[in-house]
């Protein structure tokens, strides 16, 4: 047996741990593939049905226009991507979206706002939308940018299940992608969440030409939080002419599945989310990955503005897996 593998199976026995090292985090994702690939399956089975998939769907509830410049999004006003900004979705329409979404077997609905962060009297409405979607027996989630403890309380109280804030990647990288705010911004943001008692949904984005070392951090940024996040989303970059990351080159599918296995083994109880990129990624990539322990996806076809597959794709791949909707 590899002697790290031997060290894990020791040292993880069941018992979740905040104290992830990078020195054990790059280990694992160094790791032969078959070792890491039973390794993350066996984690995944002690506490998931591995056969379950949840299914969340994700509207975009505000559009573009966005004053941050991640350097991987359209929605920001810093580039030109011809996307056109729009103003906050009204009531009706969301909820007809969430009916629509509860339908094709969705269980939790995401609302996202491309905002720095919302004001009050926006948040207001937002709260409407969450008391609106909760109604419909649908678990909520929104991702609006930065809150203050005082609006992360206001939309506990309106419902809020789930609150959506990325860390995206290392610290150490952080400032190549992102100019307009700080790593520090984000944790404030995520105690003022966790604070609140809202579940946390956090996770990253790889293929930005980070290296090996920035998806160690990330995922160590991620394992060593004071509480796991509830729900992993794991990104693979969507290349968006205009965006200063258009001209990217592809991550291999293979570590990208090793940062899945990594971030199942190191927070065992976390939803992990293939997120964006699917489009892209052949059918056998997206095995790997339910493999790997990734137990959610986004269903519709657009992830706030750029293509997911189309549903019916979705659907079939699934069922060639044997793989079913969580509560199905
Ligand atoms: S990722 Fe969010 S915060 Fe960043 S530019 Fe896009 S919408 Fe704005």
């Amino acid at each position: 047996m590899h002697d790290y593998f031997a060290q894990f199976v020791q040292h993880n026995n069941g018992r979740l741990r905040h104290d992830w090292t990078r020195e054990e985090i790059r280990a694992l994702f160094r790791l032969p593939f078959p070792d890491l690939i039973f390794q993350a399956q066996s984690v995944h089975r002690r506490n998931f049905d591995p056969t379950s998939v949840q299914i969340s769907t994700l509207i975009s509830i505000k559009t573009g226009g966005c004053p941050e410049d991640c350097g991987y999004c359209p929605q920001s006003a810093y580039f030109e991507t011809g996307l056109k900004a729009e103003k906050l979705m009204e009531l009706d329409a969301v909820l007809a979206q969430a009916r629509a979404a509860a339908d094709a077997g969705a269980t939790r609905f995401c609302m996202g706002a491309a905002w720095r962060e919302p004001k009050d009297r926006d948040l207001d409405k937002v709260c409407a939308m969450v008391a609106g979607v909760r109604a419909l027996g649908l678990e909520t989630c929104a991702t609006l940018g930065m809150l203050t403890s005082a609006q992360a309380r206001q939309l506990k109280a309106a419902g809020l299940d789930y609150y959506n804030h990325n860390l995206d990647t290392s610290p150490e990288y952080y400032g190549a992608i992102i100019t307009t705010r700080i790593y520090a911004d984000r944790l404030e943001t995520l105690a003022h969440v966790r604070d609140a008692g809202i579940h946390v949904c956090c996770g990253g984005i790889v293929g930005m030409g980070e290296s090996e070392e920035d998806r160690v951090g990330i995922i160590a940024a991620l394992a060593t939080l004071p509480a796991h996040p509830e729900s992993v989303p794991i990104n693979m970059l969507v290349r968006v002419e205009g965006t200063p990351l258009a001209a990217t080159a592809p991550l291999d599918p293979i570590e990208f599945v090793r940062t899945i296995a990594v971030a199942r083994i190191t927070m065992p109880r976390s939803v992990v989310r293939l997120s964006a990129g699917r489009e892209q990624m052949s059918d056998e990539t997206q095995a790997l990955c339910f493999l790997a322990g990734a137990n959610s996806i986004f269903y519709g076809p657009k992830l706030l503005t750029t293509p997911n597959p189309e549903p019916d794709r979705d659907r079939q791949l699934m069922d060639r897996l044997g793989l079913v909707p969580t509560g199905m």
